[in-house]
């Protein structure tokens, strides 16, 4: 998919609006547009790429650093404490929709294992 078609693409862009509460060089953070918790935020990496499926070695550093952002976050926003939870979907059966990776960070309640 061409970057210009990507929904967090053109977030990275600024083409389309999103509640951005993070970016550096290398990953952008904002509020996901339909919270799964007090707090649902999405780090992703500003470079397009697909699914955990299309990783490859360039991208370890930039994968590490979306845990290290969620890290940062959950402190910032109050729910270091109380724990937290960090999502990557992946697929059809992981039920990703938006292919631009992406990681959820989950806080502000009890969230109950096993997912669905
Ligand atoms: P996935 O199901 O792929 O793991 O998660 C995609 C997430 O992106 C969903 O939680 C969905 O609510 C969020 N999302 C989809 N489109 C937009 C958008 O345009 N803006 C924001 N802020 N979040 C979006
Ligand atoms: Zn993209």
């Amino acid at each position: 998919m061409p970057a210009e078609e990507c929904v967090f693409c053109r977030i990275v862009a600024k083409q389309i609006p999103s509640e951005i509460v993070y970016e550096d060089e290398h990953v952008v953070a904002f509020r996901d547009i339909n919270p799964q918790a007090p707090t649902h935020l999405l780090v992703i990496p500003r470079r397009h790429i697909p699914s955990l499926v299309e990783v490859t070695e360039d991208d370890i550093e930039v994968l590490g650093r979306l845990q290290y952002v969620a890290s940062l976050l959950a402190k910032e926003h109050g729910f270091a404490d109380d724990g937290f939870r960090t999502v990557l979907n992946c697929g059809q059966h992981g039920q990703q929709t938006v292919f631009h990776i992406h990681l959820h960070v989950l806080g502000g309640r009890q969230l109950t294992w096993p997912p669905g």
